[in-house]
């Protein structure tokens, strides 16, 4: 039998590498779940160096990044890609240059998170991630034009979950003083009504499990993979 053909996706990644390699393994973990076999997915990874991004995230120089990004996507739609995942929560700020640079399908992380949260009928969710996506609306907002009320930490847990994922998430360090930090800001969330909590960095994953949270875990990482499978065997 002719094998099912998949369309190639182009993942603009290493924001940070941590990250990207969980994109890889579940994108291919998914298509072998459909496919069986030797199959694997059909993918082009543009993996940019994460420092000069950090630091222009920083001084707020988002039209630059725009621009790096966009770069990026070019790259990979001249290599053949027909659609786009840019694997990280805190980038699609800059969705639109990317978009308009290539004028390919973008699998959006939020989108696809939010439809998942109302696959399992929640309204009430906690969000968190980088100070740019917990306060921002470029990504808040789609939450709540999807009809989701969106709860974030407080000021200091703010500073302390965004500084976490700076300092030890994206560098590969996994601390159980950090994961214990984190349960607790959930906790304290679910507290206020939240119904379910979104890991709304693509590196929250790789620190915090169902287990260490009372209210369910809308891991964005695993969502947008699994969007990404769809979008890989969907002509
Ligand atoms: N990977 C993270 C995210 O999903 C943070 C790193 C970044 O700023 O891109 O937001």
């Amino acid at each position: 039998m002719a094998a099912k053909k998949q369309r190639t996706l182009g993942i603009i990644g290493g924001m940070s590498w941590e990250s990207t390699e969980s994109y890889y393994r579940l994108i291919n973990e998914g298509i072998k779940a459909e496919l069986g076999s030797l199959h694997s997915a059909d993918l082009l990874i543009h993996s940019v160096d994460f420092a000069p991004i950090g630091e222009l995230q920083a001084q707020g120089a988002w039209d630059e990044m725009g621009a790096i990004l966009a770069h990026s996507g070019k790259r990979l739609q001249a290599a053949g890609a027909q659609g786009l995942l840019i694997a990280t929560n805190t980038m699609h700020k800059v969705v639109d240059d990317v978009q308009a640079a290539t004028n390919l399908p973008i699998i959006h992380i939020a989108d696809a998170t939010a439809k998942a949260i109302q696959a399992q009928g929640l309204t009430k969710i906690a969000l968190l991630g980088t100070q740019f996506t917990m306060t921002q609306d470029f990504y808040k907002q789609r939450l709540i034009d999807a009809g989701l009320q969106v709860l974030i930490p407080e000021n200091d847990a703010r500073a302390e979950v965004h500084r976490i994922i700076y300092d030890e998430l994206c560098q590969g360090q996994f601390l159980d003083s950090s994961r214990q930090y984190y349960s607790q800001v959930i906790k304290d969330l679910a507290n206020k009504g939240a119904e379910g909590v979104i890991l709304g960095c693509t590196e929250i994953g790789l620190l915090i499990q169902q287990a260490d949270s009372p209210i369910v875990v809308f891991d964005t990482t695993a969502i947008h993979a699994a969007a990404a499978v769809d979008f890989l065997l969907s002509h």
